[in-house]
C-alpha cells in the first residue's frame, strides 16, 4: 500500500511538470490550410460529369464509353489516378449473384483511392457512386404509395436487361462521390505525412443493400484490416427541404450507439474537430443510427464491427430523390463544399493523430478504480506510440457530450481527488507534441454475463 501512494505521488508530480510543456494553439496551421483547398468550382465540375452518365445503377449498360455505370466507374478512376502518384487507385471487384433487388448476377466494383501513411490503421471517407430511380422516387416511398406523384420510371421486363432509364443522381449520392473525389485530390497534393493511411471509397451497389460496402467491410474483418473511422456521405448537397425550410449552415452525423461507442465517440470528434477548423458550420451528432427506415453504408461497417458515421443534409427533398428529378439544379455545391471541409477537417485531424490509447486491463476490465483514498479517480492507459501527452475527458454520466477535459503530460495515469467515477463517465485521448489529438477511449466495462441462480428443490 505504501509503495502504491507513493507511485502516485510521482505520477502528480509528472503531471505538473509536463502539463507546461502543452502545444500553445489547438488548430494547426497545416491542416488549415488543407481545409482551405476544397473547392466548390472543383465540386461543381464533378458533380456535372457525374451528371452526364444518365444513370450509375449498379444493373445499367457497361459498354457505353459515355454513360452508364461502366463509363462513370473508369472516369472515377481515372479522375482520382490523375491527381497524384502518391494515390493508389484500383478497382475493389466482386461478382454478386442475384438476390433481392440484384436481378441478375453481376460485377460490381467500388473504386479505392489509398494514401499510405506511417501506420496501416485506415481513415476512410467515403460516398456511393451507384443511382436507382422507382416509380414515385422516395415521395412515393415515404407516403407508402409508390407513384403517387405520377412519374413513372421505366424498369426491363427482363431481368437480364441492363437497366439504364434516367436516374443522375446528382445528390443521391453525386454530393458523397464528388465530396470523396474531392478530399483525395486535396489530401494527396497536401504533401502532408499522414500516420493514419486514407482510403477515399466510392461504394457500388448501395441501393441493391448496401452491398459494395458490405463485401468490402467482410474482407477487411476477414484480412484482420485496421478500421479506425469511416466517414460516410450520402446525400450531403441540398440545403432546402422539400417543405421549403433551407439549413445551408449544419451537417447531421448518425451513429450507432451504445452511448459510448467507437461510432459515438467518432461523432464526438466529427464535431469537436469538425467544429474547430470550420466554425462557420454547424455538426449535428446524432444518436441514432440513421434516419427512420432509411440506410447507409456506414451500417455497413458498422455490422462487421468499424467505427463509421453518415452524414446527411439537414434538410432533404425527398421528392428528388430515387427519382429522374436527382439532378444539378437540386445542389447546392456551396453547402456541399462545407461539408467538404468538415469532413477534411476532421479526416486530417485524426489522420495526424497517434492511435488513441488502450484503456482495458488484462481482464479487459475498464483500468479505472478509486484508489488511493477509496473516492478518487483513478485513471490507467497504455501508452500510445507518438503520444507525448494524453487528455481525459469527464461528463457527468447522463448526457451525450464530454463537459470537461485536462491535459495531463506524458504520464500513463491520473488521480482526480474525491471524483466519483460512478457519477461520471471518462474518457483519455493521446496527444502528439504538434497538438494532434486521437479519438476517445471511454472507461466503459463490458456487460456482465448473467448466471442464473441456481434453486433448491
Ligand atoms: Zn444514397
Amino acid at each position: 500500500m505504501r509503495r502504491r501512494v507513493a507511485a502516485l505521488a510521482l505520477c502528480i508530480c509528472s503531471i505538473g511538470r509536463l502539463a507546461s510543456a502543452q502545444p500553445a494553439q489547438d488548430l494547426d496551421s497545416r491542416v488549415v490550410t488543407l481545409v482551405g483547398q476544397v473547392s466548390e468550382q472543383r465540386l461543381i465540375v464533378l458533380l456535372k460529369k457525374l451528371e452526364t452518365f444518365g444513370t450509375r445503377n449498379t444493373l445499367s449498360s457497361i459498354d457505353s464509353p459515355t454513360s452508364g455505370i461502366g463509363a462513370a466507374r473508369q472516369w472515377i478512376f481515372d479522375e482520382m489516378k490523375g491527381y497524384s502518384p502518391k494515390l493508389q487507385v484500383s478497382f475493389d471487384t466482386y461478382r454478386i449473384a442475384a438476390q433481392g433487388r440484384i436481378t441478375r448476377d453481376v460485377e460490381a466494383r467500388n473504386i479505392m483511392a489509398i494514401l499510405p501513411g506511417r501506420s496501416p490503421r485506415r481513415i476512410y471517407i467515403s460516398g456511393h457512386y451507384d443511382t436507382i430511380a422507382i416509380d414515385g422516387g422516395q415521395s412515393g416511398s415515404n407516403a407508402g404509395n409508390r407513384g403517387r406523384d405520377g412519374i413513372v420510371v421505366s424498369q426491363p421486363a427482363d431481368p437480364n436487361a441492363p437497366n439504364d432509364s434516367p436516374a443522375a443522381g446528382v445528390n443521391d449520392d453525386g454530393s458523397g462521390t464528388a465530396l470523396t473525389i474531392e478530399l483525395a485530390r486535396v489530401f494527396s497534393q497536401s504533401g502532408l505525412d499522414f500516420d493514419a493511411t486514407l482510403v477515399f471509397m466510392c461504394h457500388v451497389a448501395e441501393e441493391q443493400g448496401l452491398m459494395g460496402a458490405k463485401l468490402h467491410a467482410q474482407k477487411a474483418r476477414d484480412q484482420g484490416l485496421r478500421i479506425d473511422a469511416v466517414l460516410n456521405n450520402d446525400i450531403v448537397g441540398n440545403a432546402r427541404g422539400g417543405n421549403g425550410i433551407i439549413d445551408g449552415a449544419s451537417i447531421r452525423v448518425y451513429s450507432e450507439g451504445p452511448e459510448d461507442s467507437p461510432s459515438r465517440e467518432l461523432a464526438r470528434f466529427v464535431q469537436r474537430w469538425g467544429m474547430r477548423y470550420v466554425p462557420s458550420h454547424t455538426v449535428r451528432p446524432l444518436s441514432r443510427p440513421d434516419r427512420f427506415s432509411r440506410g447507409g453504408d456506414h451500417s455497413a461497417y458498422n455490422q462487421y464491427g468499424f467505427a463509421a458515421v453518415g452524414f446527411r443534409e439537414s434538410r432533404e427533398d425527398y421528392s428528388r430523390q430515387h427519382d429522374p428529378r436527382d439532378t444539378f439544379d437540386g445542389v447546392s455545391p456551396t453547402y456541399l463544399a462545407q461539408n467538404a471541409r468538415v469532413n477534411a477537417a476532421a479526416a486530417a485531424a485524426l489522420a495526424l493523430a497517434p492511435p488513441a490509447p488502450g484503456v482495458l486491463n488484462e481482464r479487459g476490465q475498464a483500468n479505472i478504480n478509486r484508489a488511493p483514498s477509496g473516492y478518487d479517480a483513478h485513471l490507467m492507459w497504455k501508452a500510445s506510440p507518438g503520444a507525448s501527452a494524453y487528455r481525459i475527458f469527464w461528463r457527468e454520466a447522463w448526457g451525450p457530450d464530454w463537459q470537461h477535459d485536462m491535459l495531463v503530460g506524458n504520464v500513463t495515469e491520473a488521480t482526480l481527488p474525491n471524483t466519483l467515477i460512478d457519477d461520471l463517465v471518462f474518457g483519455v485521448a493521446a496527444v502528439d507534441a504538434a497538438g494532434h489529438e486521437s479519438l476517445v477511449s471511454p472507461y466503459i466495462s463490458p456487460a456482465r454475463d448473467t448466471d442464473d441462480v441456481k434453486t433448491a428443490k
